[in-house]
């Protein structure tokens, strides 16, 4: 991968707005948008070998495995040419993984340039999974596997917020705003 890459990090509770915010940024700065969970949703549509295994993991609201994921992603990325760099939404969601992606016992490290961390009030979170469920139909945004998910957040993804807080790369940015705010803050915060 080239070191000249601009890979930004979209970091929030489920339903925080990443899948939203993604594909602006994506238009708006000409980097690729990676989802993890698109692509997991694609495995279990071709029902490939790692589909099969995904589906009743991501069906409970649990995470898949970090290896899985990571290999995954960089099987996908191997294949996707030069480009100015990725917004990566939900990836890494595991302290484990943000090890893998910073080469500590992994061999296929991914630079990381800012993470965007797109906070909202937990009392939302449950709500917007489910206007989502009314939206778009995802098998998992049913209440009681939007309840897991956003435990296994807590639990799994949340440390991340320290983790890369301490290497500096942390922006905050309120996410109980309109879209287009949201987006505006973040704009402003990377292209400060
Ligand atoms: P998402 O569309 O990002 O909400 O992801 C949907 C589901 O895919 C998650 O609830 C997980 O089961 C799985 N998934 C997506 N990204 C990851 C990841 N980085 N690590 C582990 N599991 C993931």
């Amino acid at each position: 991968m080239s070191t000249q890459q601009c890979n930004i990090v979209l970091l929030g509770a489920p339903g925080s707005g990443k899948g939203t915010q993604a594909p602006k940024l994506m238009e708006k700065f000409g980097l690729y948008h990676i989802s993890t969970g698109d692509m997991f949703r694609k495995e279990i549509a071709s029902q490939s070998p790692i589909g099969l295994k995904a589906k009743s993991i991501i069906e409970r609201g649990e995470l898949c495995p970090d290896d899985v994921t990571l290999d995954m992603l960089n099987s996908f990325l191997s294949k996707l040419g030069e480009c100015k760099g990725y917004i990566l939404d939900g990836v890494p969601r595991t302290l484990e993984q943000a090890h893998m992606m910073d080469g500590i016992n992994y061999d296929k490290p991914i630079s990381i340039s800012k993470v965007i961390y797109i906070k909202i009030e937990e009392e939302e979170i449950i709500k917007r999974i489910l206007k989502r469920a009314a939206e778009l139909g995802r098998t998992d945004d049913t209440p009681e596997v939007a309840k897991n998910r956003t435990a296994q957040y807590f639990k799994l993804t949340h440390p991340l917020i320290e983790y890369y807080q301490k290497q500096g790369k942390l922006i905050e940015i309120n996410g109980m705003q309109t879209i287009d705010k949201v987006f505006a803050d973040i704009c402003k915060a990377l292209d400060s």
